[in-house]
């Protein structure tokens, strides 16, 4: 029980002017006629809305979503019998009551609005969007905004038809769902009037719009017209997305026994865009930087994260398009399918990109957040809209895919494929649950899939498995003990899962697997018996796993060669996530770190850089720091040797990534000041129009450049970012703003936060990086304490509150702590109140982690 967070619960709670906006019920819409006349110039539409609709019993009122709606006139009926209706909003509930005088008679009938809006600049519902030369208009409704735009049954179960038409200024075009089917001039001389085709059965959240004079690249796949769409200028940068689009498609096609349903597939990059993307029906749209590069210079992670997300949001034109969750509290169906489907594709294209890697790593972010007191089962009740925009973390995300990926790894891959595509063919175009998934994966599996999964959808944590070993019978006795992993060692609430484990032991060609589904359970491997077993084969299980020192030690020589690469990132996470959690010492942890000096996958090798740099910068000070760099050059300086801070021309993808990781290790853990001053020296000439850095080390080199940086740089860095046409490399140079030391430079870059210059779908990643910097981090609090003002309409967009709270949970010491606290309770972000007290937690954590294991790290570094 903790006091602290459910006062504070209580506090937001009562600030939050929307409770419960569900709708009544009773009546539900079949298709909605949508015209809307697109003023840019003045921000804001006219709309005419036919709504048909189905009646369950005589009514006089219909109760359905609106908000900042200006309605005009509202009849109920058809034709003759039509009849006026009297309009009521309340803008906390987010509903417009229509009344009319004589009751509307059960079965099917007609609603007709009139009605105007804003093009507002929230980011949300139909909004503008700006560049230095023009105007934008564009829709964003997940998860509660179509509302905003039109009258409707805004929840994810009434699904409908929605045929759109759209008058627009002459010279631009519009872009939504469906195809378009004519194009006029008119009504006005200045406008022309575009009809759309009616789209298959869908929500409301899926319906978009985007106006303005984007052009398009064109391709195809399997017949299906696909466009990649951006501003005029930016059109070029599509190629590598339009590219990606058809692999994908093709790859879906054959995975998915539903072909692509939607007739055609439009990708549009947007200037202001608060998500990453956004998987409207066949009209996805995007922030720039995730969708466009330069396809000349673009380095591998960058054509990576565009291969992703656009597989990310494709695998969602099934999962969320096709079949949608009942309500948001199953919002991981949508989510979390995409996430564990979107590496499919990438992987199949690109086998040399370790997408195994990234799946373990996406596994950690889970497993990290999962592990505090203040994390939530994946379904979850959530009511108010702000409680449904927090439920879009990393628990739905990754936890989500990583229960998948577990499962999969059980079933079997072409099994759970199979449970899949009847889960798909038994609700397309319509809704499913939780539930109605996983009868599908035991039905097509025959395996206790129905009892291996609410154990982890229902239920929140971590489970922790302990594992001993014995000799039996000349094999191996292994003893496996579960129980919930909390990182604040304070918690011991039980939990219990029901989960496969696998088994690997020396010398065996296959894992052994069992299910684990009591507290304790022994079992025995065939063979001889084991000097050590790793208890997470392949590591695909959901969970943690703890080894005695005797176990630990046993393994450690054989983690090079008998580890996989995600086995070994598996390993190493954990320990350290034991030692956060005061199990195990730092000392142990640091005795394993040394031994990955060598690893050659960057991402086990960013894993391991991570959890030093949190020794560097929490557990160490003075002399102790300068141990502590000592050892860190031990410990990379071969590799660094090895890989050199030039990259060479025959580079392979992952040597480079290795690269930048290496050199990040060698110039922040090990303060290197040659590589420092060579990073400086790289960045001057490339800013200074000399040769461009290696796209794949460029973001590190310009950060090490900034963290002993001078005016002169700071300057040259805010024009270039500027200047730069293609997003990465305008991103790169903005960001590396947050990594100086000099207090007058980051009082600078903190200024820029509140200017016209920095874009509101920036402002919360843009201050995150001055909260990543130790250096920065007390004045970052300080100047958004004193400039919330300014700040809080840029952060209160989709995912920025929730952005710059999570990053607050660098700081560690009570009074920052404090501060935090209090600043909240001041001033309430309600979409980011759990998020808030995960960061209180966090920094809890790290204080008592720093008390208990400063001593420890000090003395290993001195004896070692
Ligand atoms: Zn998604």
């Amino acid at each position: 029980m903790r006091l602290r967070a459910l006062t504070f619960l209580a506090l937001v709670f009562l600030s939050s002017p929307a409770s419960a906006q569900r709708l009544p019920g009773g009546v539900a819409p079949d298709h909605y006629d949508l015209a809307f006349v697109v003023d840019l110039v003045h921000e804001r539409f006219d709309g005419t809305e036919t709504i048909r609709v189905t009646v369950a019993a005589p009514t006089t009122r219909i109760v359905l979503h609106a908000l900042d709606i200006d309605f005009r006139e509202v009849k109920i009926g058809a034709g003759a019998t039509a009849q006026k209706a009297t309009v009521t909003s309340d803008a906390a509930a987010q509903t417009a009551t229509f009344t009319v005088a004589r009751p509307i008679a059960a079965g099917k009938t007609e609603i007709h609005v009139r009605y105007g809006g804003t093009l507002n600049s929230q980011l949300r519902g139909f909004y503008i969007s700006k560049t230095k030369v023009r105007k934008y208009a564009v829709t964003q409704f997940e998860s509660t905004d179509a509302r905003r735009a039109f009258p409707c049954f805004d929840e994810p179960a009434y699904k409908a038809t929605f045929a759109l038409t759209l008058t627009i200024d002459r010279g631009d075009i519009a872009i939504s769902n469906g195809k378009v089917v004519s194009d006029a001039p008119g009504p006005a001389p200045t406008q022309h009037t575009m009809v759309f085709a009616p789209t298959p059965k869908m929500s409301s959240y899926l319906v978009a719009i985007a106006v303005g004079d984007f052009t398009c690249l064109d391709g195809a796949a399997e017949a299906v017209p696909i466009r990649i769409c951006a501003t005029p200028d930016k059109r070029d940068l599509g190629r590598i997305a339009l590219e990606s689009a058809q692999q994908i498609l093709k790859f879906y096609n054959s995975y998915y026994s539903i072909k692509y349903p939607f007739g055609k597939l439009d990708v549009v990059a947007v200037p202001d865009f608060a998500a990453g993307a956004m998987e409207n029906t066949a009209a996805i749209f995007y922030r720039e930087t995730d969708l466009l590069a330069d396809s000349k210079s673009a380095p591998a992670d960058t054509r990576k994260k565009i291969l992703a997300i656009l597989a990310h949001e494709m695998a969602h034109q099934w999962f969320g398009d096709l079949v949608t969750m009942q309500w948001w509290d199953d919002i991981w169906l949508n989510e979390g399918f995409a996430t564990w489907m979107a590496n499919k594709p990438v992987d199949a294209g690109h086998r040399d990109w370790n997408v195994d890697v990234d799946e373990a790593e996406e596994n950690q972010q889970a497993l990290a957040l999962d592990s505090l007191n203040a994390t939530r089962p994946i379904h979850v009740d959530v009511e108010t809209p702000a409680q449904i925009d927090e439920a879009f973390d990393a628990i739905t995300y990754q936890k989500g895919a990583a229960v998948l990926r577990m499962v999969e790894s059980f079933v079997g891959a072409e099994t759970f494929r199979k449970g899949v595509n009847a889960y798909l063919q038994t609700h397309a175009y319509g809704n499913a649950t939780s539930e109605d998934f996983w009868k599908a994966l035991s039905a097509a599996s025959g395996k206790p899939v129905e009892r291996i999964l609410p154990t982890f959808v229902n239920q929140p944590g971590v489970p922790l498995v302990s594992v001993s070993l014995a000799c039996a019978g000349g094999g191996t006795s292994v003893t496996l003990r579960q129980e919930r992993f909390f990182v604040d060692a304070g918690h011991n609430e039980a939990g219990r899962w029901q989960m496969p484990v696998c088994v690997k032991a020396p010398g065996q060609s296959q894992p052994a697997c069992d299910m684990l589904d009591d507290a304790s359970h022994t079992f025995t491997t065939p063979g001889t018996c084991s000097p050590w077993v790793f208890a997470n084969a392949g590591a695909r299980g959901y969970y943690r796993t703890a080894y005695s020192s005797e176990l630990l030690r046993a393994m450690a020589p054989h983690v090079g060669t008998d580890l996989t690469a995600t086995e070994r990132l598996s390993l190493i996470d954990d320990e350290w996530a034991l030692v956060r959690a005061g199990r195990h010492g730092a000392a142990d942890y640091l005795t394993l770190a040394a031994g990955y000096g060598r690893e050659h996958v960057s991402g086990v090798l960013d894993e391991v850089v991570r959890g030093l740099s949190f020794v560097h910068d929490y557990l160490t000070s003075g002399e102790t720091r300068s141990r502590f760099e000592a050892f860190a050059r031990t410990v990379f300086q071969a590799g660094y040797d090895e890989v050199g801070f030039t990259a060479a021309r025959d580079d392979g993808d992952d040597r480079k990534a290795l690269r930048a990781t290496v050199v990040g290790a060698m110039g922040n853990l090990a303060h290197d000041a040659d590589v420092t001053a060579r990073a400086r020296a790289a960045a001057d000439r490339a800013l200074s129009g000399g040769p461009a850095l290696d796209s794949a080390t460029a973001g590190v080199v310009l950060r090490l450049a900034a963290s002993h940086g001078d005016a002169r740089l700071f300057d040259a860095l805010v024009a270039s970012a500027d200047r730069a046409s293609d997003p990465d490399e305008h991103y790169r140079y903005l960001y590396a703003l947050g990594a100086f030391d000099d207090p007058a430079l980051i009082a600078r870059g903190l200024e820029l936060a509140t200017t016209p210059q920095l874009r509101s779908q920036d402002a919360a990643i843009y201050l995150a990086q001055f909260f990543a910097n130790p250096d920065a981090r007390s004045t970052a609090l300080s100047f958004v304490a004193d400039h919330w003002p300014a700040l809080e309409p840029k952060v209160k967009v989709f995912g920025g509150d929730t952005t710059l709270v999570s990053a607050m949970g660098g700081f560690c010491d009570p009074a920052s702590r404090d501060r935090i606290k209090s600043f909240f309770a001041a001033h309430p972000l309600p979409a980011a109140a759990r998020t808030l007290d995960q960061t209180l937690e966090r920094i809890d954590n790290c204080i008592a982690l720093r008390e208990k294991q400063t001593a420890t790290v000090g003395t290993w570094l001195a004896n070692r």
